[in-house]
């Protein structure tokens, strides 16, 4: 028999709580037993991810923009706010500049400004996208970056590295307590088919047989994290005061060449697709591998998921989504 859950009485906001990484996370506070107060306007999420929540009784939605202060009412018992308003992939936030940098800005403000007048903890989801095209492998968070502050990527990295400095100095100025997670690149079930980033592109154009469009022959580097490790780590993050005094990297420390990463998509899907070389865009990355020595000592946290394990839901979640079955399978909360 199953054990009904006790609620645990906390209540937390998620923004950005409609988005990828969001809504897991807001599946894994309810499934704790804590309320969350979901905040989200729809840029790049998707009401699929949350619509089997809401008629959970633990679980509230609010439409709004975080540019704008959050009504206080609907957040006056919140006990910590997760901060992950915010597109996430290159195509989704280059597609409005102006706007992707006023969220991380104004945004990272005004729930600041809330976690202050409510004394409650803040956790903001930051990203490694702040070390730019990084010249120290892997990066440990001491390292300061190499970023294009003028570029096409910059609205994103330069937005980041703001809020970040908000965060340092609303909790020196105003004893703020906050936690600063630095995510790298993180997939798994409910990425957007049609969101941009890699692991997302690669897995629909095997499954519609499509070319697979590896940029810049794919010689560059990244490590890719499960969601399920990465939303373990957040909510570790949140709930480790020792991890107030600076910034803590999250993500997978296996590191794979892009065409690599082709590779194995491929050989998972059993695709005949081909690799079709395109330029790489404008200040793209060379290599990135996060150095998780910290939140191992922290947090005790490190990914336990390889990236051909994650791949394989990943893949029949597109599956799923492609040939329209998806809809039934979200009902039932498989994804
Ligand atoms: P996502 O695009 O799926 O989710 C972002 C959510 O924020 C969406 O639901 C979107 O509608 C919402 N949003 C955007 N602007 C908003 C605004 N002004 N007000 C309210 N809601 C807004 O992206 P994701 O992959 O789930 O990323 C979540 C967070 O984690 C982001 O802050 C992102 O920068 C960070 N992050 C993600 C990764 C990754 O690999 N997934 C890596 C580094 C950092
Ligand atoms: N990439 C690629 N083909 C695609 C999409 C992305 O080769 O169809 C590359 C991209 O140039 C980058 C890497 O894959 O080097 C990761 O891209 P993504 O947009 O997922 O994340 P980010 O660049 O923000 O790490």
């Amino acid at each position: 028999m199953k054990h009904a859950i006790q609620p645990s009485g906390r209540r937390f906001i998620v923004t950005g709580g409609a988005g990828f990484l969001g809504s897991h996370l807001c599946d894994r506070l309810l499934a704790r037993g804590d309320r969350v107060l979901c905040v989200d306007n729809m840029r790049s999420g998707d009401p699929r991810n949350i619509a089997g929540l809401l008629r959970h009784p633990r679980f509230e939605f609010l439409d709004a923009d975080v540019v704008v202060p959050l009504p206080r009412l609907a957040c006056r018992d919140a006990d910590g706010i997760f901060n992950l308003a915010c597109p996430a992939s290159p195509p989704d936030y280059q597609r409005d500049p102006v706007q992707t940098f006023r969220t991380s800005v104004l945004g990272a403000m005004n729930l600041l400004e809330l976690a202050r007048a409510l004394r409650i903890p803040i956790l903001q989801a930051s990203t490694s996208e702040i070390y730019g095209d990084p010249e120290q492998h892997p990066q440990r968070e001491e390292y300061r970056g190499n970023v294009n502050p003028i570029g096409l990527r910059a609205c994103y990295d330069e937005g980041k590295r703001a809020a970040e400095t908000l965060f340092f100095d609303y909790a020196r100025s105003y004893g703020v307590e906050i936690r600063v997670a630095r995510i790298f690149n993180t997939y798994g079930p409910r990425m957007r088919a049609d969101d941009g980033r890699v692991v997302s592109n690669f897995i629909v154009q095997a499954l519609r047989g499509e070319d697979i469009t590896l940029y810049g022959g794919g010689r560059q580097t990244r490590s890719f994290c499960y969601r399920d490790d990465l939303v373990e780590g957040l909510i570790r993050l949140m709930d480790c005061p020792e991890a107030a005094a600076a910034p803590v990297n999250l993500g997978n420390p296996e590191e794979f060449t892009i065409a690599e990463l082709a590779a194995i998509v491929l050989e998972l899907t059993g695709s005949p697709s081909r690799c079709v070389d395109l330029p790489l865009p404008s200040d793209d990355p060379r290599q990135r591998c996060p150095d998780i020595s910290r939140a191992e000592a922290l947090l005790g946290w490190r990914p336990t998921v390889s990236l051909r394990e994650g791949l394989v839901p990943t893949i029949e979640f597109f599956a799923a989504l492609l040939d329209g079955t998806d809809g039934v399978n979200r009902r039932r909360g498989a994804a």
